[in-house]
């Protein structure tokens, strides 16, 4: 065995532990950049009541409010030039509270500030920019996921968009991880039940793409068994009651364990699909995910017959072969996706037929690369084709 696993300093977790978020900033440093981007927190005054818990004078909070949407690449630079306007410096803490948009906006500016040699994010973008690397430490940053999904709370890259030209694509450093992530579930209760449905569902995905990757690795998929063992049974009891304390823990740590076995063993073709579905139809992450699992999931399954079998026999050990078993997986996943919403094709996404060619190269990033067999163009287009 030979491996690296990277992760958070340190990770708080538990139901209402957001009233230690001062007193943790106040461990890492001088002021206290906050950038929140959750609407729903506001309206029902979760962020005014973390805010009021910053007390100490010693410590100075500067808020930034942003847009709560995929972060493009004129919200990191605006970001990084109102930053820059406090003349930051390493004493200085980014906490960012909200969901992975938010979190992510927050990771590429902490990371941009420090790093002057380029002039926008786009110049560290993988493929798009002009291929300059993160050197300098970024502001050290404490994460508060406000939804249970996307684990970027723990993850060393942030997915920035553009719209013109098209594309959405990484600002990645294993310097980029979080410091500190405080996960309160309690954060996630006034969650709508679509948002529930797709960020759980992204979870899901993560977990059971890191766990077949090609770069699986022996500690990721430790986590990928324990989070879907959580995550499978409690995604559509809390899309049916949003306020189940032990549905939302559950979902809650299984989006972080998704975080930290994505970051170190990569996904597969439906994150690789799903990237291109948001930039081209803007698709959200989580239902593009839900609506490509199932299709990546047969596509790999002769190959990880075993690892499907391993997934299923988390649930029911009574099939006779790995084959038997990988299938009955495959159908789990599928009825998971009907019972909770879930549309099956492409065009019950609002995608139109003549998008699809655009989006076979527009899928081939970071993600796809972990996919465990080779697809070629012209078989993604088909598999597109055969659910559109
Ligand atoms: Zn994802």
């Amino acid at each position: 065995m030979n491996y690296d696993f990277l992760a958070p300093n340190q990770i708080v977790f538990g139901w209402g532990r957001r009233t230690e978020l001062p007193k943790l900033a106040a461990r890492l440093g001088g002021r206290i950049l906050l950038i929140s981007g959750s609407r729903t927190l506001e309206r029902t005054g979760l962020i005014e009541q973390i805010v009021s818990g910053f007390t100490n004078p010693a410590v100075p909070l500067h808020r930034f409010q942003v847009a709560s949407r995929e972060p493009e690449v004129a919200d990191v630079d605006a970001l990084v030039n109102e930053f820059r306007r406090l003349s930051p410096n390493d004493r200085d803490v980014v906490v960012a509270i909200g969901g992975g948009s938010t979190i992510d906006l927050a990771k590429a500016a902490a990371a941009v500030v420090q790093n002057r040699h380029g002039d926008s994010v786009q110049d560290f973008l993988e493929g798009v920019g002009r291929g300059l690397q993160i050197t300098l430490p970024p502001l050290p940053l404490i994460a508060v996921p406000t939804t249970s999904g996307t684990g970027t709370e723990v993850t060393k890259n942030a997915v920035i968009s553009s719209y013109q030209p098209a594309f959405k694509k990484s600002i990645r450093s294993d310097l980029m991880v979080p410091r500190i992530v405080l996960i309160d579930p309690e954060l996630t209760v006034s969650l709508s039940r679509e948002t529930t449905a797709y960020t759980g569902m992204d979870a899901i995905t993560q977990l059971i793409e890191s766990y077949i990757s090609r770069r699986a690795a022996p500690i990721p998929q430790a986590l990928c068994l324990s989070g879907l063992k959580y995550a499978i049974p409690a995604l559509p009891a809390v899309v049916r009651d949003g306020r189940s304390r032990p549905d939302r823990e559950a979902m809650a740590h299984a989006a972080l364990l998704s975080g930290l076995a994505l970051a170190n063993s990569g996904l597969g073709l439906a994150h690789g699909v799903a990237a291109a579905l948001g930039v081209h139809c803007r698709i959200p992450h989580g239902l593009a995910c839900a609506v490509m699992l199932s299709t990546a999931l047969k596509v790999n399954q002769s190959v990880r017959e075993r690892e499907l079998a391993e997934l299923e026999r988390l649930f029911d050990s009574h099939h006779s072969t790995n084959a038997v078993a990988a299938g009955a997986f495959v159908s789990r996943i599928e009825s998971l996706c009907r019972d909770i919403g879930i549309p099956s094709r492409l065009r019950d996404l609002g995608v139109s037929a003549d998008q699809l060619p655009l989006l076979v190269p527009a899928s081939r990033g970071n993600s796809m690369s972990g996919n465990p067999c080779d697809v070629g163009d012209q078989e993604l287009l088909s598999l597109l084709q055969q659910i559109y």
